[in-house]
């Protein structure tokens, strides 16, 4: 019988509920908290399961070969682990791109068909019918186009939006047009009306939606965030909403979360507040991608695609 340590920083229902999913579909191993594996012990153990884990538990496991994350956005974990040999796997689960891609639709639709001025006009009693744009006049681009951002891309090209996505490295898409580094960048925010984030938050992409790169979005153009608040400069974004060359953010993500109650993005007419919602994990689902990984690890020695620490994603 061979030990997992599953090392989360959840509350501790969760935390239960969590192991006993990923117990069920792992007959043949033990995972552990880590309170429960003296320093001994966790000398041999080669798997850690995580969900923001206290970098001082996870440090009491020396001889770690890989590090399973239960999310998708792994840029704390990629800094604590930056100079070590261990491996950072973070969670691709076909279940969660599709409830990003449900989500990036819904809000899309919530932008296209003008709900933020419908709700303020009943608020209001005002009886006024706004422009209704077609999907095919659409113009939605995505940033990123990695396991999340391929599959939104793939649900709205479905309805006739018309993509686009920017990548690090070139792609071919049927029917997706894809942009690469700054010049394709800019190329690609000029031809936008509605631009949906969803970059890794790394050293590269920090801050990398500020004023100018923002401005270059045509006027009026709406902007949905779904990875990670810091990829956005936030001040700048007010800006631009406050002087209207940006019509609305739906902001899912913060660079402080959650946002704090005295924060004016609550109360801004021209932003959407969710708490971080656009794609949680699902217990089941994610469960069973990572036994998985970890039963294709015992057979054959084989680490599932990970990190690139370097990359930080
Ligand atoms: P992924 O598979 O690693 O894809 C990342 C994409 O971003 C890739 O297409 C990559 O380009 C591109 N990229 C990275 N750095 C870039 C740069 N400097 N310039 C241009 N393109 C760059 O990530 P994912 O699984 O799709 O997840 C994306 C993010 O979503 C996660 O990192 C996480 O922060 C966020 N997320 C949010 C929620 C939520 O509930 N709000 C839930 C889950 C995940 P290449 O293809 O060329 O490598």
């Amino acid at each position: 019988m061979n030990n997992i340590v599953f090392i989360s920083g959840s509350e501790s229902a969760t935390k239960s509920q969590w192991l006993a999913e990923i117990q069920k579909q792992l007959i043949n191993e033990t995972i552990r908290l880590p309170e429960e594996i003296s320093d001994s012990q966790a000398k041999h153990i080669d798997i850690a399961i995580v969900a923001n884990p206290d970098p001082s538990d996870l440090a009491r496991f020396p001889n770690l070969v890989w590090i399973q994350s239960l999310w998708a956005g792994v840029e704390r974990l990629v800094a604590d682990v930056i100079d070590k040999p261990v491996k950072l796997v973070k969670l691709n689960d076909p279940q969660l791109a599709k409830t990003m891609a449900e989500s990036v639709l819904a809000w899309t639709l919530y932008l296209q068909r003008n709900m933020p001025e419908y709700a303020q006009q009943q608020v209001n009693k005002q009886w006024r019918q706004l422009p209704c744009i077609t999907s095919a006049e659409l113009r939605v681009s995505v940033l990123g186009a990695g396991a999340l951002g391929i599959t939104a891309l793939n649900t709205l090209k479905k309805l006739d939006y018309q993509v686009s996505c920017w990548s690090r490295t070139a792609k071919q898409f049927d029917g997706i047009k894809n942009y690469i580094g700054s010049a394709g960048l800019h190329t690609m925010l000029s031809k936008t009306d509605i631009l949906i984030n969803l970059l890794p938050l790394t050293p590269e992409t920090y801050h990398l939606l500020g004023k100018e790169l923002l401005s270059n979005l045509p006027k009026g153009a709406k902007l949905i965030n779904f990875s990670r608040g810091a990829v956005i400069d936030t001040k700048a974004l007010l800006n631009l909403l406050e002087n209207g060359h940006i019509a609305h953010a739906v902001l899912d993500v913060f660079e402080h979360e959650p946002l704090a109650p005295t924060d004016a993005i609550w109360t801004n007419p021209n932003i959407t507040v969710l708490p971080h919602i656009s794609a949680p994990t699902n217990m089941l689902s994610a469960a069973k991608v990572i036994a998985k990984n970890i039963l294709m690890y015992r057979e054959n020695n084989v680490i599932p695609n990970y990190v690139d620490v370097k990359q930080g994603y």
